[in-house]
């Protein structure tokens, strides 16, 4: 049994968050860092069981309304109805139970818009408590839904239970929430739930596609810190060594057990579980979402925002994410061998790095125009985008000062990518994860793909090393074509490999 896993041994414990804040007290940074406002995970195979404890444990006594929030989808749990089995635990507890179902779109797909948050919204008081039972978009809804409650009317936090439904996402833990504006996701400013019910069970249960979603929503671990570092490097953002910390778990466990998730084993869900909830601390720390979103996340916000256009239902995000953090890679992968070329060889001209407003308006307008003929989206992006321009104007001697240092940069961004495009979409093979654009949960054709990288960094303001290729002048067909020869390259290699191990 020599290639036998061991247990994991996590450092930052999110299911022992008493532990977890005893270590991070002991770093240098700790008090610049926000503080956690996440109070408890409970996590165990059965944890379901402990919902009317951990209400209790926030002062919620029996006879006080509960508002359980969710959509429609049905969930099972050893073959029962989960929301049916929370709804009863908690009436037995004696709780005056209140059931609100959040519904969908056309294709029963409910959206964190402005629309879903009034209606959780209406449905407060200063005396409920809420127990959110879903997984992205119910807990970000509901968690903005108490943030604005809890602002508008100046009262005490409500006390907010998530409980998991799939390992999807790192909503569960973040401060902020994704809620459309105008067709556009925007991260804001919220709030994270008291409790966080992990119940190994229901995400064993859960469909093998959402699970390889939450998968691929970790991906960016191991891109996004590099744009993040990039970022910094322009003068538009400042990285915290606090948010590369707390994600080690992540960097040295995930591969590990990628075979245990794929099979979603209990400590396989664990794992990712644990991973999920981790990211959200990272964003907490950053207060935003950049250490984890990247130019993968916003490739995958416009496949959204084309969803309609397209008349395709809007796909699990994880596994877009997933895909596109390949491409991300192989992105960063040729710029960082661009960079290093152009500069042995006469060096960039930086005079030709800056295209002006009216340029860069224009562009944004046009590429939205055609999936929003009403403008709105696109005046949403350049509202967004025009603040990101006139930064990388107004810190042109950083850039400068960025490309005569670059031996230094080089080794610190290689440093934060752990992992090649190969290694990653190697893993992500290996958890079953979807890896061609016409495979994930809601097929999307290789032109649109294109479209959303050659188009992402026109989305916000966020600096990522999209905006760097474009102002570069790199990005043109030719590249394009050279990242999507290397995507299918890589795909191809990826699975040669797994169908000869598999014989
Ligand atoms: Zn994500």
């Amino acid at each position: 049994m020599l290639n036998q896993l061991m247990p994991p041994v996590f450092k930052y414990d999110v299911g022992n968050m008493k532990d977890l804040n005893e270590r991070i007290k002991r770093w240098s940074d700790y008090d610049q860092i926000p503080k956690i406002e996440l109070q408890d995970v409970i996590a165990g195979q059965d944890a379901i069981l402990q919902l009317p404890k951990a209400l209790q444990s926030l002062d919620v006594k029996a006879g006080r309304r509960v508002l359980v929030t969710m959509d429609e989808t049905i969930i099972l749990r050893k073959g029962e109805k989960l929301k049916e089995q929370v709804l009863k635990l908690l009436s037995e507890a004696g709780y005056a139970v209140e059931k609100l179902v959040l519904t969908g779109d056309e294709y029963g797909v409910v959206h964190a818009d402005a629309k879903q948050v009034e209606k959780v919204k209406t449905h407060l008081d200063k005396t409920c408590a809420v127990v959110s039972v879903g997984s992205g978009t119910v807990t970000d809804i509901s968690k903005h839904a108490c943030f604005l409650y809890q602002n508008e009317n100046k009262c005490e936090r409500i006390p907010l239970i998530s409980f998991m439904t799939a390992n999807t996402v790192p909503a569960y833990t973040s401060r902020s929430s994704i809620i459309t504006k105008d067709g556009v996701k925007r991260t804001w400013p919220s709030r994270t739930p008291n409790i966080v019910m992990m119940d190994v069970q229901t995400l064993m249960d859960c469909p093998l596609h959402y699970t390889v979603g939450g998968v691929g929503d970790l991906f960016p671990v191991f891109s996004a810190f590099a744009d993040w570092y990039l970022a910094d490097c322009m003068g538009t953002a400042t990285v915290l060594d606090a948010c590369w910390r707390i994600v080690d778990d992540i960097k040295d466990l995930l591969i590990p057990y990628m075979g245990e998730i794929a099979n979603r084993t209990s400590v396989g869900m664990e794992v990712l579980g644990k991973c999920l909830l981790v990211t959200g601390l990272t964003m907490t720390f950053a207060q935003d979402s950049v250490p984890v979103s990247g130019y993968e996340h916003v490739i995958s916000h416009l496949l959204d925002m084309s969803a309609n256009y397209d008349k395709r239902k809007t796909g699990v995000h994880g596994q877009q994410v997933g895909e596109a953090d390949i491409l991300a890679l192989i992105n960063m992968e040729k710029l960082i061998s661009g960079i290093d070329k152009k500069l042995a060889d006469g060096g960039i001209d930086i005079d030709k790095c800056y295209p002006s407003a009216d340029e860069m308006q224009e562009k944004v307008l046009q590429t939205f125009l055609p999936i929003d003929p009403t403008g709105k989206m696109g005046r949403e992006c350049w509202n967004d985008y025009s603040q990101k321009l006139k930064s990388w104007n107004d810190n042109r001697p950083k850039f400068e000062d960025f490309l005569k240092n670059w031996p230094k940069h080089r080794a610190i961004l290689t440093e934060l990518l752990p992992h090649s495009a190969l290694a990653c979409a190697r893993a992500l093979n290996k958890a079953k994860h979807p890896l061609l654009f016409n495979e994930l949960d809601a097929p999307i054709t290789e032109e649109r793909f294109r479209w959303a990288m050659r188009c992402a960094n026109l989305m916000r303001k966020r600096f990522t090393s999209a905006d760097l290729t474009f102002f570069l002048g790199w990005y043109n067909m030719k590249w394009e074509d050279e990242i999507i020869d290397r995507y299918y390259e890589i795909v191809k290699t990826v699975r040669a490999e797994s169908s000869s191990d598999a014989h």
